[in-house]
Order: C-alpha cells, then structure tokens, then sequence
C-alpha cells in the first residue's frame, strides 16, 4: 500500500478501514512455519488473517543495524503477535463492540523495531546500601510501556522448533503489553492485565480479578517451590523456563509463551492456568 493511502487508511477508525488482503502464498508459507498456527482451525485462521491485515496496517516496522524486514518477516511477527488476541474481546467493556476491538490491546505503540540478533542493553541498579550496579543484559526482546517493541529476528525466526519446549519471544513481549494497558506511568507491569467483566463464572470484574490473582500467585509460587528444588536439591527441573521465577510479570509473560504455542504439554504441566487463561483469552468477543 502507498505511503499516502496507507496514512489515509490510519487516520479512519477501524470499523471503515479496509486492509490489503495478504498475499496468499506468504499466508500458507507462514501457517506452515508455525506448529501452532497451522492446527488452528479453519475458521480461527480467517480471524488471524483478518487482524494481521489490521496489525500491518497499524504498524511499522523498522529494521535495525540494516536488517531489512521483509514481508515475510512482518507477517510472521503479526500472526504471532496476534495469537493472544484471537478469542478476546478489546481491553475495555466498549459498547458497541467492534470485531477488531482486540487489537486495542495494542493500541499504545506505532513501532516494532527488528534486531538481526539479540541486543545488548545497559541496566543499572541501587541496592539497599545505595550502591550502584551497572550491568549488561542480553535480550531477545523488550516490551516498553507506551514505547516500541524490540524483538531479536534471530530468535523470532526459531519460533517453529522454540515451540516444543514452549518458546516464543513474540508471544512474550506482546503478552507483556497486554500487561501493561491501563498502567500508570512509570509502574511497572504485575502479570495482572485489565479484566473489564465477570470471567470463571463471577459476576463481576472486581471478582474475576481476585480469581485471577489469587490463581496466579499459587501457580507462581508451586513454580518457585519446585525450581527452588531442582536448583539445590537436585530435583526435576520444571518445563518451563526459570526466568518466569524473576517475577510475576516474567511469570505471565512466559507461561502465556507455552500456553499458546504447546497446549498438549502445558495442559498437563500448568492445569490451573489453563482454566485461567483459557477463561480470560477465549472470553466472549463480538
Ligand atoms: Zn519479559
């Protein structure tokens, strides 16, 4: 689409927006490449293909240290991008609803910025004596609140073989925004995202909240519990990935990674959370 008509499309509200369709060969190719959008139903892969369109739309892309994103690299990052919002509804009781109010989830950032490999950030800390520590981290991904994502393409493009061990950093970092909507600035994300209704049988969102907590820090903390075991007991290393102990957000972001790209084995690793997730990702949409 021409920059023009492209910025024309943008500036009409969703509803009256018409994407380009995708290519459909892309589409096959990046169906095939994904395990876990390839056993999506027929029916659910037209809903992906619809808020993809909308998702390149709405985003741009920008290829860092002259990575040149292609096509095919951008479709592959909205369809992951997207999985998490396929059965939601918007973030906001909204009335009337729009079938494409899901995507408000994501709706506090234009950029995507794409890393050949994983970046290198500089962090700084204070400890309780008021000492400095500065240090460095390797990322595969960030997610900033109100600001860009940045994911490293090297690991994006392992998405198909990260997915029997429950990995994918596109799932992570959008979850991670799903997390920080409605946040106050300068807070920090809690691995708890807005709940605007009743969920799990509760009447009201205030409920459904406390369900979601309550469900969240047992699971958080028996994951803790058992890694803490494998680490100094030499017990058996739980599934998923020991930086979701770092903290709750870390803990939502990847246990939403294995919830979406591995539902067999997370079924029987995380059964609690399934129930949570499936009744806060698959609630009623328009
Ligand atoms: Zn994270």
């Amino acid at each position: 689409m021409k920059p023009v008509a492209r910025l024309l499309q943008r500036w009409l509200p969703r509803l009256w927006r018409s994407p380009q369709p995708l290519p459909a060969a892309l589409w096959r190719d990046t169906l095939r490449q994904h395990p876990f959008l390839s056993k999506l139903t027929a029916a659910e892969q037209t809903r992906l293909q619809q808020l993809c369109g909308h998702f390149l739309l709405e985003k741009e892309f920008h290829g860092a240290h002259g990575l040149r994103v292609t096509d095919a690299m951008a479709l592959s990052i909205a369809a992951q991008a997207c999985l998490p919002l396929l059965h939601i509804a918007g973030p906001t009781d909204r009335r009337p609803r729009n079938p494409m109010d899901a995507l408000d989830w994501y709706d506090d950032f234009v950029g995507i910025v794409v890393q050949p490999g994983a970046a290198v950030a500089m962090r700084e800390t204070t400890d309780a004596a008021g000492v400095v520590h500065r240090y460095r981290e390797v990322l595969a991904g960030e997610a900033m609140d109100r600001g860009p994502v940045m994911l490293s393409w090297e690991d994006v493009a392992q998405a198909g073989l990260a997915a029997s061990s429950g990995s994918n950093v596109v799932i992570h970092e959008f979850v991670h925004k799903m997390d920080m909507r409605g946040m106050q600035a300068g807070d920090s994300p809690d691995g708890a995202p807005a709940i605007s209704q009743g969920l799990w049988g509760t009447a009201r969102s205030t409920q459904a909240r406390q369900h979601w907590r309550r469900t969240m820090s047992e699971a958080y903390s028996q994951f803790r519990e058992a890694l803490t075991l494998a680490e100094r007991f030499g017990g058996e290393r739980p599934w998923l990935d020991s930086y979701a102990a770092k903290d709750p957000a870390e803990f939502f972001a990847v246990t939403c990674e294995a919830y979406f790209v591995n539902r067999e084995r997370f079924t029987v690793e995380c059964p609690t959370l399934l129930s949570l997730y499936d009744g806060f990702f698959r609630a009623h949409r328009p």
